[in-house]
């Protein structure tokens, strides 16, 4: 069965940029264009994101940069139209939440 899209959902807030890109699968551009990741190669402290529009970048892991801050914050002007991120995945991400501290309790989840 799918997951329940709208079902709220939490990550640390401290959670590390690319463990938070290869769950989503969902990248802000520096215009704040929200696009859909194809494939998401981790090389170190860089890795490489080519998105579904055929956009291909390379970033640098850091929970302070401003793509983490977007993502965490479910910041952005619009989704990339030639991405065609499906709603369900929106209201995925618009349903997620970061709390600083959580999952540091976690047990067996
Ligand atoms: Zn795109």
């Amino acid at each position: 069965m799918p997951t329940d899209p709208t079902k709220a959902r939490y990550y640390r807030k401290q959670i590390p940029l690319f463990t938070l890109v290869d769950k989503m699968k969902l990248w802000p551009s520096r215009r704040g264009i929200l696009h859909g990741v194809k494939t998401f190669e981790p090389r170190g402290p860089y890795a490489i994101i080519e998105t579904h529009c055929g956009r291909r970048m390379v970033v640098h892991d850091s929970k302070h940069s401003r793509a983490a801050r977007w993502l965490r914050n479910k910041w952005f002007a619009e989704a990339c139209p030639q991405c065609r991120i499906p709603e369900w995945k929106l209201q995925k991400y618009a349903a997620t939440h970061f709390k600083r501290g959580y999952g540091s309790h976690l047990r067996g989840e």
